[in-house]
């Protein structure tokens, strides 16, 4: 809808092929954009999921793309695809499209990182002082980055001053790895999931996230996540519409995560209201 040049100029696909949008044109793609996903949420009576009008005129450029490092930054997997991809995107945008616009999206990626990471930092700062509990190896690390965000930025990064102190902070480089249920508290030279681990990716691969390595901290949140997702998996092992051989799978997946649930019950430490460890 945004960029199709054959929805917007059918007739003319070859005219512009390999030639860029112009920024009035593109204002107007967003502009009609919207419109359609409120005739379209209109029509489907899901008034909620209508974009609302917004105060300060026509979206633009600029807001389109701060919505867009939003999305990055947030997507299913938390920072998994943009810590992934961080690295790349950086060299590829900030060389390329981003050099040529005014303000690069490799800032907007920044800002909206480090508010992400502030606000998971945060959360864990308030379960602390709620009593909750971490585990892990990397426990205390955690905990000490939640305070240290805490005392620092109190979970809001209201500038970019502010998002380049915290992302330049290798202490609060922290992502959450909600497929397993847990946060990464990021120190290369521990590891696992990089292959050659003398590397200098500045992003861990959460995607090959191994279950032993030293930077894993969880909380108590994660732990409850283990076992509504141990539930499910026995829920559906037990409804007899998978194949036994699936079924046993199910069942042993289930047993992992319960031992996980377990042990951090079992590890948890708690942090005295505001103390660093
Ligand atoms: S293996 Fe370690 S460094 Fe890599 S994602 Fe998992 S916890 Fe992070």
């Amino acid at each position: 809808m945004l960029f199709a040049i054959e929805i917007h100029d059918p007739l003319q696909s070859e005219r512009r092929s390999g030639r860029s949008l112009a920024i009035a044109t593109m204002s107007n793609r967003i502009e009609s954009f919207i419109e359609w996903v409120n005739t379209y949420a209109h029509d489907r009576g899901r008034q909620a999921e209508a974009i609302p009008a917004d105060p300060h005129g026509r979206v633009g450029t600029g807001r389109f793309r701060r919505t867009l490092a939003w999305h990055i930054a947030r997507r299913p997997g938390g920072l998994v695809a943009l810590a992934l991809q961080y690295g790349h995107m950086r060299t590829l945008i900030s060389e390329g499209y981003g050099s040529r616009s005014r303000g690069g999206i490799h800032d907007l990626l920044d800002f909206e990182t480090a508010r992400n990471i502030a606000e998971h930092l945060s959360e864990v700062h308030e379960a602390i002082q709620d009593g909750k509990g971490v585990s892990g190896p990397a426990a205390k690390r955690l905990i000490n980055a939640s305070a240290q965000e805490h005392r620092r930025f109190g979970g809001l990064i209201t500038s970019g001053r502010q998002a380049k102190d915290l992302l330049a902070d290798p202490t609060l480089n922290v992502f959450e790895n909600k497929e397993a249920c847990l946060f990464c508290t990021y120190d290369r030279s521990k590891a696992l999931c990089h292959p050659g681990r003398g590397t200098k990716s500045a992003a861990p691969s959460l995607d090959r996230c191994k279950v032993n390595c030293a930077n894993i901290a969880r909380t108590d949140a994660h732990a409850h996540q283990l076992r509504q997702a141990d539930d499910d998996l026995g829920r559906q092992a037990a409804s007899g519409l998978v194949p036994e051989p699936l079924a046993d799978r199910l069942r042993e997946r289930a047993q992992v995560l319960t031992e996980l649930a377990d042990q951090h019950d079992h590890d948890r430490v708690m942090a005295a209201a505001g103390a660093e460890l």
